[in-house]
């Protein structure tokens, strides 16, 4: 199998397995359709943690997407990426005050607060630095639209302030000098795959964002609507479309637009944009069979690739996954039930399991499609000490590696060695 031309084979030999392989024309053309079909109001936010490689988020960043950060370094890569502050929102649950002062000093468009204590905090640090911070409120909503595979509203969350209490604060037009309150932002789930459920979920937070303005007396500098639009990963599954989220989401932001023009229109978007961009590739180790099941064990696994363990569904299913070396014309010949397992020294460490596969022979290579999103930065790198994979980012027809493997001293160099003899010592002395 190729990609832009390029065998994976020759990926693999050039860079190593295992390897996270990006496609740049992917990622470029899903911003651009999504882009093209939304009511042009919308502005289209990549969530960096679901891939915060510099280089993914810069190719979205060129096809028009702006960014949704949530630690200090993700709001670094954006602005390495060259991300404008205007165009750059800080949300989290937990934001320390070095990340909040590096919100102020950058001069980003807006901080997404959760919680009141948290607005205060805002409100201080800024007057202590005589800056004035645009504040989006986050709201969790009353109730909970069906439909996403995690729903956000309708529950007690640490994301935040519950819809109630946003609604009898009184005005918080004028309450706060330095924190400018100044919008309204709902994250109401991921993984949404029906367009119904998003159009649901905007027209909950458009009619919220008019109450809330008319409790608070808040302006609207911004509406986020959060997003959550999914792709399929499982047998049965359809990606949503984007031609139908528009369809039903353009008339209504189209009004909303006339009766607030200037008011910014915020779609956050991580798993849509990247994750059909990305191919987990790992090469086959050993082969073998236990009690009448074949094993394919691989060099990466779920250290690198949380999501495929399928942690949270009662039945393990797979991500689609192919065996990238054979030629996509050939007969692959009878398929196999295979699992697919990584290095790790747990039962969980299974990537694939009964997996339909050619015959598999050490050194063949398998690939882990739709794995753009919530990969390694969701993954447990550090468990057995294997350290993160290279990333390669395929653009223009040409490989570039974007992330360096991690090597062991990169993962021993941040430890230290206490010396035992020399700490009694101390001791003994001090008798
Ligand atoms: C994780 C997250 C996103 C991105 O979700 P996707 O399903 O990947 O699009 C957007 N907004 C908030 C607040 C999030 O927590």
């Amino acid at each position: 199998m190729k990609i832009q031309g390029i065998e994976y084979r020759e990926l693999a030999e050039r860079f190593g397995t295992p390897l996270y392989v990006y496609d740049a024309e992917v990622l470029t053309s899903t911003i651009t359709e999504l882009r093209g079909v939304l009511h042009p109001a919308i502005e289209v936010f990549f969530s960096l943690k679901s891939n915060p490689n510099v280089s993914v988020f810069n190719t979205l960043r060129a096809g028009g997407a702006r960014a949704e950060v949530s630690s200090l370094v993700e709001l670094r890569t954006a602005l390495l990426a060259g991300a404008q502050p205007h165009d750059i929102i800080f949300l989290g649950p937990g934001k320390s005050d070095r990340e909040l002062i590096a919100c102020l000093e950058t001069g980003i468009y807006a901080i997404v607060c959760e919680s009141f204590a948290e607005l205060d905090r805002i409100e201080l640090l800024a007057a202590e630095r005589d800056l004035y911070q645009r504040v989006l409120l986050r709201i969790n909503p009353a109730v909970a639209v069906q439909g996403s595979r995690l729903t956000m509203g309708g529950k007690p969350r640490q994301f935040g302030i519950d819809e109630a209490e946003v609604l009898a604060a009184g005005d918080l037009a004028s309450k706060y000098r330095h924190a400018d309150v100044a919008g309204v932002h709902v994250y109401m789930g991921t993984r949404i795959l029906d367009a119904d459920v998003v159009a649901k979920n905007t027209r909950y937070i458009l009619d919220l964002a008019e109450r809330v303005v008319s409790s608070t007396g808040i302006r609207l500098d911004a509406v986020d609507i959060g997003g959550g639009l999914g792709v399929a990963y499982f047998d049965g599954e359809e990606d949503i479309d984007a031609k139908s989220v528009a369809e039903v989401l353009n008339p209504m932001l189209e009004e909303f637009v006339s009766l607030h023009p200037g008011t910014r229109l915020i779609m956050e978007s991580g798993r849509y944009l990247a994750g059909r961009a990305g191919v987990y590739v790992l090469g086959v180790r050993y082969v073998k069979e236990s009690m009448g099941e074949r094993f394919a064990v691989a060099d990466g696994g779920t250290h690198h690739h949380m999501a495929a363990v399928g942690i949270g569904s009662f039945v393990k299913r797979n991500f689609p996954a192919v065996a990238l070396d054979r030629d996509e014309d050939a007969d692959p010949g009878e398929l196999q039930s295979w699992n697919v397992t990584g290095p790790l020294c747990t039962p969980n460490d299974t990537l694939l399991k009964h997996a339909q596969l050619p015959a598999l022979e050490p050194g063949d290579l398998i690939g882990v499609l739709r794995s753009g999103a919530y990969g390694p930065s969701a993954s447990p790198g550090l468990f057995l000490s294997h350290g993160f994979p290279a990333e390669v980012l395929v653009h223009d027809g040409q490989a570039h590696l974007v992330r360096d493997r991690d090597q062991p001293e990169d993962l021993l160099r941040p430890q230290h060695l206490l010396d035992l003899t020399a700490t009694t010592a101390t001791t003994t002395s001090g008798k």
